[in-house]
């Protein structure tokens, strides 16, 4: 029987606690520190058409604090570092996105980061690739694992299709181009979105959304990231050019947002180390960042032992509070084991309260140009009994 309430009032955080002894709350979460990271895109290094240079370039333009390139089947040594501005910098990581190239049809494309070496020469056997990838360090997520094809542009179905596999950390749930090439029916289709960038996407893949609540239900652990899969493709109609999807718009449009326990320094090696374990430990939300800046999502978990947030761990003895802060007042939906289990309307701060054991996530939406889209994505908290 589903025993959780919820609450939806009009309050202010210091409003909360009125009433209660706050000499005796948990403290608060210290992962005050949000960035924004872009992490999954294409260079010259194999099928992009900009350099990692143009890359920073346009992730400063955006405002981003990092980004991650990740090349098909090549680790490029030597271009991680921070990039600068005008007074702004933004960290360039590099990752890698391998898949083996001699499989027929082509499927299985992993995303690597933080291994610090090359690893596609493991491509041929996807289990033995990640454990090599745990084995050096690394972080893995399952590349747009549901992957329509669209023979109108010539791309095939890329999907994951190797779920034996173990000892990845999460699921992109969003892959930007999927999406787009899940819309295109025929050429005029592409030129359609070539010419209007803004339609296209409209939220996270719902069958990679269900896969993700699946193997959680399953007892892992697992990370949910959104992936622009930037190549700044140049498309040509008679005389016409045009750079299909620049990275800049990429980088304004679906992003990571981190929550860091301190700010990012000035030693490139510490804050790559210091984003991939954020990562890893899911403290982190999916925003779409073009209809509104998502900048200060928050969903803080209030326990009786601790209070934390996403990626954290709870007891649900003595109740859970979970406090959900929104940037602007939209539609949001509280999931419980991948099921909805209560929706807010027209608000900004809601919370939900209950005593029963589960993993909780959140979504909330947002009308843009005429459309309802998927706006953030939070990662999941888990309450054990
Ligand atoms: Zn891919
Ligand atoms: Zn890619």
């Amino acid at each position: 029987m589903f025993i959780g309430s919820y609450l939806c009032p009009v309050f202010t955080p210091s409003s909360y606690y009125n009433g209660y002894n706050i000499s005796i709350l948990p403290p608060p979460s210290p992962r005050t520190h949000e960035i924004l990271l872009n992490l999954h895109m294409h260079t010259r290094y194999s099928d992009g058409f900009v350099s990692h240079d143009q890359v920073a370039a346009a992730a400063l333009k955006a405002g981003l604090d990092a980004v991650i390139v990740t090349d098909h089947n090549v680790w490029v040594d030597g271009p991680e570092e921070y990039y600068r501005k005008n007074g702004s910098k933004v960290l360039l990581l590099v990752g890698e996105e391998v898949h083996d190239q001699a499989r027929d049809p082509q499927k299985n494309h992993l995303l690597v980061f933080g291994a610090g070496r090359e690893l596609a020469t493991y491509a041929y056997d996807p289990q033995f690739l990640l454990d090599k990838v745990n084995q050096s360090g690394g972080l893995a997520f399952l590349a747009h694992p549901n992957d329509p094809p669209s023979p109108a542009i010539g791309e095939t179905d890329i999907t994951w299709v190797d779920w034996t596999a173990r000892g990845y950390h999460g699921l992109e749930v969003w892959n930007w181009f999927s999406e787009f090439k899940g819309h295109i029916k025929s050429k005029l289709h592409a030129i359609y979105y070539a010419y209007n960038p803004t339609r296209s996407a409209c939220g996270a893949d719902p069958e990679a959304l269900r896969r993700f609540d699946e193997l959680l239900a399953g007892g892992r652990k697992l990370v949910m990231i959104a992936g622009s899969d930037a190549h700044a493709l140049p498309g040509r109609l008679g005389p016409l050019r045009r750079t299909l999807f620049p990275f800049e718009f990429h980088f304004r449009t679906v992003n990571m947002h981190l929550l860091l326990p301190r700010p990012l320094g000035e030693d490139s090696a510490q804050d790559a180390a210091l984003i991939y374990e954020t990562l890893r430990q899911g403290h982190a939300f999916i925003g779409y960042d073009l209809p509104a800046p998502t900048r200060g999502f928050r969903l803080t978990v209030h326990g009786s032992e601790k209070t934390g947030t996403m990626g954290d761990e709870f007891s649900a003895k003595g109740g859970i509070t979970l406090q959900i802060k929104l940037p602007l007042r939209v539609e949001c939906t509280v999931f419980k084991d991948g099921q909805p289990v209560k929706t807010f309307r027209n608000r900004d701060l809601c919370t939900y309260i209950t005593s029963e054991p589960g993993i909780y996530r959140v979504e909330a939406y947002i009308q843009y140009k005429g459309q309802r889209r998927g706006w953030i994505y939070s990662n999941p908290v888990y309450i054990k009994r």
